[in-house]
């Protein structure tokens, strides 16, 4: 960690959040299933719908948002109020805050135990100083651990909207999505809804849908669940490519296969 910044001491009275009016949780069940892509692109589909947005990357352990968003390397700076996070586009309609910002070198891991993490998150809750947003993103680490309760405690009372929740089709990851509400039920955090990501495989050649893994197990558990269905988005290399090279994937890939399901 950089040490000016790991001295922030500010207290997290929860006014930076005063200007923010509506707070979405993004979880998953397990790693790998999309949900710092899932993230990424509900920022950037509000965006292009005329909102501001902010993303708190809390997965500590991987903060890969700023890749995503080709924001990495950039510094965060102090205000009065705390942290000021970092623009990710020239309107300055997205703005992040991760811990990737705040490592020496991009492939530092932070191996924390959980009051160290937790201390973190509070001040990643508490700290960064956002202004006015239409909109906060937060994209949790996978499953429902100490980091969750945290988040969900340092965020009530700013009454969050919802969880959206991410998986992809096969059943083990169902299994965790399971899990992923009954957290929801417990912290008491309305669901937005289910997301099944990576769902089919769209050749780019002949546009043929080929279902990789099984299909339409996101949209069965969300019926048995009672939460609302938000829909499938397919596998798509052109997305893939996006995020790796930090684009916008709705404004550069208006006809690809993902585009519509997530617009
Ligand atoms: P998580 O946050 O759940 O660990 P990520 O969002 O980091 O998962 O996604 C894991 C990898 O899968 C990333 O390399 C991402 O580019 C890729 N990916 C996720 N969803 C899709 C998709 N629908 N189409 C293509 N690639 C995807």
């Amino acid at each position: 960690m950089r040490k000016r910044l790991s001295s922030m001491d500010t207290a997290p009275d929860g006014s930076n959040l005063a200007g923010v009016r509506h707070i979405i949780l993004v979880l998953s069940g397990k790693g790998g299933v999309g949900k710092s892509t899932i993230s990424t692109q509900i920022a950037l589909a509000l965006r292009h719908a005329g909102k501001k947005v902010g993303i708190l990357d809390v997965d500590l352990c991987g903060p890969s948002i700023p890749r995503m968003l080709n924001a990495h390397g950039q510094d965060v700076h102090q205000c009065d109020s705390g942290w000021v996070p970092v623009y990710v586009d020239q309107e300055k309609s997205i703005s992040l805050m991760s811990i990737g910002f705040l490592l020496e070198r991009p492939d530092d891991a932070i191996v924390w135990r959980g009051p160290k993490k937790n201390a973190m998150i509070k001040q990643f809750v508490g700290d960064v100083a956002w202004g006015d947003l239409d909109f906060l993103i937060v994209d949790t680490p996978p499953g429902t651990s100490d980091e969750h309760i945290t988040t969900m405690d340092a965020l009530r009372p700013f009454n969050p909207m919802g969880a959206v929740v991410v998986t992809t089709p096969q059943a083990v990851s169902i299994g965790d999505v399971r899990r992923e509400l009954t957290f929801c039920k417990k912290m008491g955090l309305p669901v937005v809804g289910i997301v099944e990501n990576m769902s089919g495989f769209v050749c780019p050649h002949c546009t043929e849908c080929t279902n990789v893994f099984s299909k339409g197990g996101g949209e069965e558990l969300a019926r048995h669940a009672g939460v609302p269905f938000l829909g499938c988005v397919p596998l798509d290399p052109l997305l893939t490519q996006s995020l790796e090279q930090g684009k916008d994937f709705i404004k550069e890939f208006p006809k690809s296969a993902a585009y519509s399901s997530i617009t």
